[in-house]
């Protein structure tokens, strides 16, 4: 077991249907600590530039425009296995394949509106922590 912190954002889907309580409500249940977070309006260019390795994808384009479409809520959780953690409690991407009882399968709307991102990795986690915030911001 390791102790890590992971980034979360609740997506503009979430902001729209005011359900970033209800959303909390439920990372908070876990063994997840919310110790940093802030609300962003994404510019283009910067939600570009956090998924950068999707640039690729067929989705990329609509990707950003979706992430740009409203405020979002950037966080930082910390807790044991918090990567793997979190993506657990989130579900699986497409909200038809989320498992009962995770984020996505009781908030998200579709595949692209799926209410929260997490990180994927240690590594990525470090990485879109410091996109985001900087150490004085974070409060474990
Ligand atoms: P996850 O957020 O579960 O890590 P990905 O990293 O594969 O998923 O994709 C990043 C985000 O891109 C997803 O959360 C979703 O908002 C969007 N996305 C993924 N696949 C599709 C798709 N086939 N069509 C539209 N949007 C997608
Ligand atoms: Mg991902």
């Amino acid at each position: 077991m390791a102790f890590q912190k992971t980034l979360s954002i609740l997506k503009p889907d979430a902001t729209r249907r005011n359900i970033t309580g209800k959303i909390n409500a439920k990372i908070e249940a876990s063994n997840l600590r919310i110790i940093a977070q802030k609300r962003l309006h994404l510019s283009i260019a910067q939600a570009q530039a956090f998924y950068a390795v999707h640039a690729e994808r067929a989705f990329f384009g609509e990707l950003c425009q979706f992430m740009t479409s409203g405020p979002v809520v950037v966080q930082v959780l910390e807790g044991e296995e918090a990567v793997a953690g979190y993506r657990d409690i989130m579900g699986a991407t497409n909200p038809t394949n989320a498992a009962e009882g995770t984020i996505r399968s009781e908030f998200a709307e579709s595949i692209e509106a799926n209410s929260v991102h997490g990180s994927d990795s240690v590594e990525n986690a470090v990485k879109e922590i410091s996109f985001f915030f900087s150490e004085l911001e974070i409060v474990g």
